[in-house]
């Protein structure tokens, strides 16, 4: 790694900083014999040294690639060329690889709640995804980025995703879906929806001003600042900032807003190229573009091929190195848009599908196209004490649970599941036992965890269609999964 030496002689002091431009003193290296300390006397001098610890890491899109290895041929979408749009394969980063599809546990402050990271490696999570927006309010992205990234901040050795705060400035404390305020005259009905709440988000062409839920202070996210976070954050996979619709925004706003997220978009591959090629020292981070169009298929379609072939304007032509599919998407249509926009983007890069985790909807995204997913709602769920099982959900607090002395779901092979009883559990919530939340927690990450693996593997052995029947079948009743396989039967 290169070090920028700022050495004065007469103070014989040596001050090292792992950024250009920047000072950041540390203590002076006793071992240090070089001969411009002996020789220039009276005046700073300054140079460029090697320091064979740490060698430059030359930071380039090629560090970063997807191979597709198996596809879905049957019970998944077909796109416009005739090809399945369903498969499995390899993310390939810096940190490791992700085999997809894959779900990737939240740990939103670099902390997958009440887990350790270990734990979260050993119920076969393969990545970890942390929130800009989170780490930027506390403790700073400055601080993260001299702990040398999220990733090592938090004891994570594996690959790292960030998401570009966009959806947490937007929406957070102000009422997903309800009082989301944007600036333009035109957005009437949002203006309508918002007056009753305080309006902590402003859209405007350039970024989105809004406040704290820490502490109230306002704070500015333009594209070129949310790369500039995420890069400090050194997450293996960023995602570009974009703007975030609702269901409730009009057709002329969704357009508008699909316009501008390709514009901000241009400006995220400029701002990522810039801080690639300044931070020489740290690995190759990829950035995502992010397709929006609510629940129009023009809209989607034209948002996913015009990122596709989105380029920068910098002398790399940065272009993005996979893709996020976000968004207001209702329930029902969620393959089907999924479908679309998986149609339109290469076939050769990696498509993440933001905030899903719910059984059906995980079979649908991946039939449709998707390879990795995140999502709060397991963790989050499982500190209230409603756990995933293989024949539905369960209530870990129910008086049903108070003598069931065997595992909460005996077809788990969770830690908690191989050592601990329902009844154990329901009296660590009832007696409110910080205990409590880790089990279970563990339990349903590993259970969202493990039916993607085995999603994954159906694909690779050719039964997918009865994997989604048997699962879907238990989850949510036989009627409900013929009618999900009626869904891809054409
Ligand atoms: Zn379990």
């Amino acid at each position: 790694m290169q070090y920028w030496l700022f050495v004065h002689p007469l103070l014989s002091r040596v001050h090292r900083c792992s950024e250009r431009g920047k000072t950041r003193p540390v203590a002076a290296d006793p071992s240090c014999s070089r001969a411009c300390c002996a020789l220039a006397a009276g005046y700073f001098y300054t140079e460029w040294v090697t320091d064979s610890s740490a060698t430059p890491l030359s930071p380039s899109p090629a560090d970063f690639s997807f191979d597709v290895e198996h596809r879905l041929e049957t019970g998944g979408a077909i796109g416009r060329t005739g090809a399945p749009l369903g498969r499995a394969g390899t993310i390939h980063t810096p940190h490791g690889d992700i085999q997809t599809p894959a779900f990737i546990p939240v740990g939103t402050k670099a902390t997958v709640k009440s887990l350790l990271p270990e734990t979260v490696g050993q119920l076969g999570g393969q990545a970890v995804l942390a929130n800009a927006y989170h780490l930027f309010l506390q403790p700073g992205s400055d601080i993260v980025d001299e702990a040398g990234g999220f990733g090592k901040f938090m004891n994570w050795h594996g690959p790292t995703f960030t998401d570009s705060g966009g959806f947490q400035v937007m929406s957070l404390g102000v009422g997903f879906k309800k009082v989301i305020s944007m600036s333009e005259k035109t957005h009437a009905e949002a203006e309508v929806i918002a007056k009753t709440k305080e309006r902590l988000a402003h859209v405007d062409e350039d970024g989105v001003t809004f406040k704290s839920f820490i502490n109230g202070d306002k704070h500015r996210f333009t594209p070129e600042i949310s790369m500039q976070i995420q890069h400090q954050l050194g997450a293996d996979i960023m995602f570009a900032f974009d703007e975030l619709t609702t269901l409730l925004d009009s057709r002329a706003y969704q357009e508008d807003s699909v316009e501008r997220t390709e514009r901000w978009a241009v400006r995220c591959l400029d701002e990522h190229a810039r801080q690639t090629a300044d931070r020489q020292h740290r690995p190759y981070q990829a950035l995502f573009g992010v397709v929006q169009g609510a629940q129009y298929e023009d809209l989607r379609r034209r948002a996913a091929s015009g990122l596709a072939g989105l380029r920068g304007a910098t002398a790399t032509e940065q272009e993005f190195d996979g893709f996020g599919i976000g968004g207001a998407i209702e329930k029902t249509e969620l393959g089907e848009i999924v479908g679309w926009v998986c149609d339109e983007l290469p076939e050769n890069k990696p498509r993440h599908l933001l905030g899903i985790s719910e059984p059906d909807d995980l079979f649908f995204g991946i039939a449709a196209g998707a390879d990795t997913f995140d999502c709060v709602a397991p963790s989050r769920q499982a500190r209230g004490g409603t756990m995933y099982s293989s024949s539905g959900r369960i209530n870990a607090k129910a008086a049903t649970q108070r003598r069931r002395f065997e595992a909460l779901d005996p077809e788990c092979d969770c830690y908690t599941c191989e050592n601990y009883t329902a009844a154990y559990l329901h009296h660590l919530f009832k007696a409110k036992e910080m205990l409590g939340s880790t089990l279970a927690t563990i339990h349903n990450e590993r259970f969202i965890v493990r039916l993607v693996d085995q999603i994954r593997q159906s694909i690779i052995d050719g039964t997918f269609v009865e994997l989604r029947e048997e699962v879907l079948t238990k989850q949510y009743g036989a009627d409900f999964a013929r009618e999900a396989a009626a869904r891809y039967s054409a």
